[in-house]
């Protein structure tokens, strides 16, 4: 049964069918935080419904996708939807070049609407029901229940998951925590990936296109990205880094399929994150690196401990769920908050010429990009 095509499963209910629920979780969105939590609930023996604004799930992609060895371990997604980069290509300003390679360590480029899709029907297989079309329009915990519109409908459920995204409509509306800082990250898929070679993952350090980041050039199972993200108030310069990697890798205008774009929380973890009967799960808890801003690992082991935590309290008479996760939260740490604010300086090219030609700088890169990491 196709996610994307079913309409029968994911269409939403008319409001004349009434109020559905109690359900023992609503999900608000369906993106890797929510569809984790929802298969991790559903195999549990929980009422799962997940809700999604989006007409399709995956539909639309506000990420590059690109996931840590520890997250392709977390998913096991099937072979046509990832691809493993082991090397990475740093280029500094003065465009000279610096190779990390690791064995025991990958990156893996992925179909991203495709794996979400997949994600979806692992969900729909332990028992969820996903419902697309489907938007939190505003909510109230009365205390038994959380009562939620959902586009016309009205859904009663015990716990509501907000795994809605950077600018989290669920964490506004019960007055929890809200991101405060972002990176605007941009990004231009192409159908053929040209001469970019699949074994590399090709980073940019220069902040005339990307000041308080980098800029990136991969090839993935559908052809090939090439991306950048910045700190505000900066202007994302993607015509310029577009302009050079179609230079380098022999990509062609004509093959540019889709365009992606989106906020990056990078502020650290919102207080609170959870308040009664309701928890926010990956982006919209802040749940991202402040540094390397990738928040898609965060996502899957936060959905996942968040609808486990679920099952122990509702099956097992364990504690409430966010009393049980306090210990799960990532802490992104001094070092990558203080990294993170002497990138947005940001600092400029010639200093970051220094950094890509000394030794320890390069060694701390390949520390904090390329090898395993506590979350
Ligand atoms: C351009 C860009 C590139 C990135 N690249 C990477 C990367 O390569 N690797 C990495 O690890 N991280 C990356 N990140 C970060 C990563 O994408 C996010 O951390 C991750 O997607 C968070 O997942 P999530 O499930 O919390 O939220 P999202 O993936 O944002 O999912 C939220 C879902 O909620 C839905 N929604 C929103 N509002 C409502 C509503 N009112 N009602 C119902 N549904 C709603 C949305 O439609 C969406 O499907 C990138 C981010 C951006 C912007």
């Amino acid at each position: 049964m196709s996610i994307d095509s079913n309409t029968e499963a994911f269409a939403p209910v008319s409001p004349a069918t009434g109020a559905t629920g109690p359900h023992d979780v609503l999900i608000v969105g369906a993106g890797f935080a929510g569809l984790a939590a929802a298969k991790a609930a559903a195999s549990g023996g929980l009422r799962t419904l997940v809700v999604d604004s989006k007409p399709r799930i995956g539909a639309r992609p506000h990420t590059s996708g690109i996931l840590v060895e520890e997250a392709f371990q977390a998913l096991r997604p099937p072979d046509h939807l990832v691809r493993r980069v082991g090397k990475v290509r740093l280029t500094g300003p003065d465009r000279n070049i610096r190779e990390f390679e690791q064995t025991n360590y990958g990156f893996y480029t992925t179909d991203v609407t495709g794996l979400l899709q997949w994600m979806a029907r692992e969900a729909q297989g332990a028992g969820a029901e996903i419902r697309v079309n489907a938007p939190f329009a505003r909510g109230v915990d009365n205390g038994d229940l959380i009562e939620a519109l959902i586009g016309p409908q009205l859904v009663r459920a015990r716990f509501l998951f907000g795994a809605d995204g950077a600018k989290s409509p669920v964490a506004r509306n019960f007055k929890l925590g809200l991101n405060e800082k972002f990176l605007l990250g941009i990004e231009r898929e192409y159908s053929d990936p040209g001469r970019l070679d699949p074994d590399y993952l090709h980073v940019f350090l220069d902040n005339r296109i990307a000041p308080g980041y980098i800029g990136w050039a991969a090839a993935h199972p559908r052809g090939a990205q090439v991306g950048l993200a910045v700190n505000a108030p900066h202007r994302p310069r993607i015509e310029a880094l577009k302009s050079e990697a179609e230079a380098l890798f022999r990509l062609k205008p004509a093959d540019e399929y889709e365009r992606r774009s989106g906020l990056i929380p990078c502020g650290g973890l919102v207080h609170p994150w959870a308040k009664g009967r309701v928890l926010l799960l990956g982006d919209a808890a802040g749940m991202v690196s402040p540094l390397t801003a990738g928040g898609i690992r965060t996502a899957l082991d936060f959905g996942r401990l968040a609808g486990e935590a679920l099952v122990a309290h509702l099956r097992h008479n364990g504690p409430a769920p966010a009393l049980a996760l306090r210990k799960a939260l990532p802490r992104f740490g001094v070092l990558r908050h203080g990294l993170r604010w002497l990138a947005d300086l940001p600092p400029p090219n010639w200093l970051l010429q220094m950094a890509v030609s000394s030794a320890p700088a390069v060694t701390a890169a390949r520390r904090i990009f390329f090898s395993r990491r506590p979350r």
